[in-house]
């Protein structure tokens, strides 16, 4: 018995009739369409999709499994076409407000090139999950976050990887952007020093809600194992140094996952230590 076909996959198949009238389509069909077509890695329609997107977000994060270079390129090309379009009268774009790319791989041509799109120039919301950075030279995200300054209140860092050198790069901006209300740098690689440095960059944080940090490196031995009484006394140095510059509503540091039990040991008001030393 064959089923109905789902109305975005016969759309498929006249893929350059869509194309054509993008700008007619129903705002409601864009997400489930977008959906069949990055599936589908038609990245011709990506592109002009992206560049016709009506809505001031566009989610890509959780379409992305497996790290596709080529259909990655395709969304980026779309935001350059996007990009293109805003000098034509078109009234018709959307600034994005939201930004989320999430655990997958990128070149730095490709970081370089989103850093520098002016259509994320009112972003609310930042969320660089999952992307391994270590290797990259972050400068253009620094520019990106001068542009956002005025505009960002949700930061999200997580699982980068991102060292001391690169943090520090970003601290100029980060210091600037004084909406953030919600920022997560958890699973970064960050000194005990620079730790202190990026706290004492805060003193403009005045709207900050919940701030969650890693740990210190000082508090891993050389086996990589945390140290559980010097976990809780850096973390302890890193509330005080904070308090003295402002009071944080909630601030957490977390260590990596324990390598036995896979919870990690998180300082908050005390120390909640993974499973292995309760
Ligand atoms: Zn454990």
């Amino acid at each position: 018995m064959s089923g109905q076909t789902p109305p975005t996959r016969t759309l498929l198949t006249h893929e350059a009739l869509i194309k054509s009238s993008l700008e007619e389509l129903p705002t409601v069909v864009f997400p489930a369409l977008f959906k069949e077509v990055f599936a589908g890695r038609h990245t011709n329609l990506l592109k002009a999709m992206v560049a016709a997107w009506p809505f001031p977000c566009l989610p890509v994060g959780p379409l992305i499994k497996k790290p596709n270079l080529e259909t990655l390129q395709a969304l980026l090309d779309g935001v350059d076409m996007r990009l293109t379009r805003e000098f034509h009268p078109r009234c018709l774009m959307t600034p994005f407000e939201t930004f989320s790319i999430t655990q997958c791989l990128i070149s730095q041509r490709d970081f370089d090139f989103f850093s520098c799109s002016h259509n994320l120039f009112k972003l609310k919301h930042l969320e660089i999950r999952g992307m391994i950075l270590y290797a990259l030279d972050l400068m253009p995200l620094r520019g990106l976050l001068q542009k956002v300054a005025d505009t960002l209140e949700f930061l999200d860092f997580q699982w980068c990887r991102m060292k001391d050198s690169q943090i520090n790069a970003l601290l100029p901006a980060l210091s600037q952007c004084t909406h953030l209300n919600q920022i997560n740098f958890y699973h970064n690689d960050f000194s005990m020093s620079t730790l202190k440095e990026l706290l004492q960059h805060t003193a403009n944080w005045s709207k900050m809600n919940v701030e969650q940090c890693p740990a210190p490196l000082q508090c891993y031995n050389e086996l990589g194992h945390v140290s559980v009484e010097r976990f809780v006394q850096l973390c302890q140095e890193l509330m005080y140094t904070l308090r003295a510059i402002r009071q944080p509503k909630s601030i957490s540091f977390a260590t990596d996952s324990c390598h036995k039990c896979c919870k990690p040991c998180v300082y908050d008001q005390d120390p909640i230590l993974c499973s292995c030393f309760q």
